[in-house]
């Protein structure tokens, strides 16, 4: 089957037309909103088909997409109707994928550090745990001891097959923090054993990383873990039905597809090919399969896009202050060599600038030096009320805000582009997150104690 990949320059399209009638409608506003997201909600559908289309159809798969690269509640009901699954990993993301509708059996639990009260409830209520550590095995036995004999639980394995190259997105070096490290002496041995003592542990997980992860190191992972199920079932045929293979495709995001330097991020059905080459058993037949992808459903389907406030040239560097810095985009600020974006320039009525180009810093709003989307960067000039666009931000973003300088987190919305000739231009905005008001950053810092006592 070909792959089929989401037609990038649609996309681009797309989102020029949706800026465009965010300027004209306002949601733009200087005053009022000089810096908001924007989800493109048709291009959901495109990747979530992609995806799924990229499995093989007589495979029970299901795609559980990894809440935390966007965990607002609309765009989990998006994917959720688009067929997709959850994965959660923590008590607030539980909670966001239960209201956006998933039910138990479509979601996956895989914190690193769960109490007893939520392990105990995810098991009553008939949700995938996977186990992270050996003392949290022991918790579960109390718990699997006291009825909930129908769960799906497994055990995270660390395969220990090494770091891609942005090491704190890494886990699966020797000393990673996360799963049971199985090439650590006695290990293998005791896993086994802990599996032939427990009948009721049934799946294998794996995640080897997130980003910067080769997709060859990616099939190494789940290698180990097919080869790990394989040797449970030759002692016990049949206890294994299960493989969770993580998530972990890359995107370049510092690349445009639709520019020329184009990126080189691989597909879903890349990420398959390679798999079925290098762990064939994963497709035979004998296994389920829960994947986890977070970063490659969303991070082309949503853009920011921010006013510039002022400009003004420092020690012969132009800069441009703008209203997106870390609060929308922490990752960049802080690591700028791991996590580079890309920057469009935009007048201010949301047309592509025809300013001549030069470097320049395009800064945000927080008060630290390190707060820049981007560092001398070949750009059209821009200047007081333009608007940049940080395309390609729909995972890890705007959506993870960050409370630094108690900046308030921007709107997001959902848009739709009509395609008939007759609506040619229209843009329909749904908003997804409401713009944090002052009062509400005041509420949650404590001001809400002082108010009641
Ligand atoms: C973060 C994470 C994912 C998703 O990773 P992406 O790079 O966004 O695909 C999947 N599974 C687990 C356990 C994770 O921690």
């Amino acid at each position: 089957m070909p792959p089929i990949s989401p037609s990038v320059p649609a996309r681009a399209s797309r989102r020029d037309r949706a800026l465009r009638a965010a300027a004209a409608q306002g949601l733009l506003d200087p005053a009022q909103s000089p810096v908001a997201a924007f989800v493109d909600l048709a291009g959901i559908g495109e990747t979530a088909r992609a995806l799924r289309a990229a499995w093989p159809p007589e495979l029970d798969v299901l795609h559980a997409f990894a809440a935390k690269a966007n965990p607002l509640v609309p765009v989990l009901a998006a994917l959720r109707g688009h067929g997709l699954g959850c994965e959660v990993s923590s008590p607030g993301e539980l909670a966001q994928a239960r209201a956006a509708g998933f039910t138990p059996e479509r979601l996956v639990l895989d914190s690193p550090v769960k109490t007893r009260a939520e392990l105990a409830a995810a098991l009553a209520d008939g949700i995938a745990v996977n186990i992270d550590n050996f003392e949290e095995l022991a918790r579960v036995d109390a718990l699997v001891a006291g009825g909930s004999a129908a769960a799906r639980v497994g055990v995270r394995l660390n395969p220990q097959v090494g770091l891609g190259s942005i090491e704190a997105m890494s886990t699966a070096g020797r000393t990673t923090k996360f799963g049971v490290a199985l090439d650590d002496p006695g290990n293998r041995e005791r896993l086994l054993a802990a599996y032939l003592d427990r009948p009721w542990l049934r799946w294998v997980h794996v995640h080897v990383g997130s980003q910067g992860v080769p997709l060859e190191l990616n099939a190494a992972g789940v290698g180990a873990a097919v080869a790990f199920a394989r040797e449970v079932n030759r002692h016990r045929p049949g206890q294994v039905v299960g493989i969770d293979v993580g998530g972990g495709l890359p995107v370049d995001v510092a690349h445009g597809p639709d520019t020329a330097d184009a990126a080189e991020s691989p597909t879903f059905a890349d990420h398959v090919a390679v798999l079925r080459a290098c762990v064939p058993d994963l497709f035979d037949g004998s296994f389920r399969i829960v994947t986890e992808y977070g970063r490659s459903v969303m991070a082309r389907n949503g853009f920011l896009a921010a006013r510039v406030e002022y400009t003004k040239t420092s020690g012969g560097r132009r800069i441009a202050l703008t209203h997106a810095g870390a609060q929308v985009a922490a990752r960049t600020a802080y690591a700028p060599e791991s996590w580079p974006l890309r920057v469009l320039a935009y007048d201010a009525d949301g047309r592509p600038s025809a300013a001549r180009p030069e470097p320049q810093d395009v800064a945000g709003p927080c008060c630290f030096s390190g707060d820049l989307l981007a560092k001398e960067r070949l750009l059209p000039r821009l200047a007081e009320g333009d608007l940049v666009v940080v395309p390609d931000t729909g995972a890890y973003y705007f959506s993870a805000p960050y409370h630094y300088n108690s900046l308030p987190m921007p709107p997001v919305y959902g848009f739709e582009t009509a395609d008939d000739a007759a609506d040619e231009g229209t843009v329909r905005f749904t908003l997804l997150r409401a713009a944090e008001t002052v009062d509400e950053v005041v509420a949650r810092s404590g001001g809400a104690l002082l108010e009641s006592s």
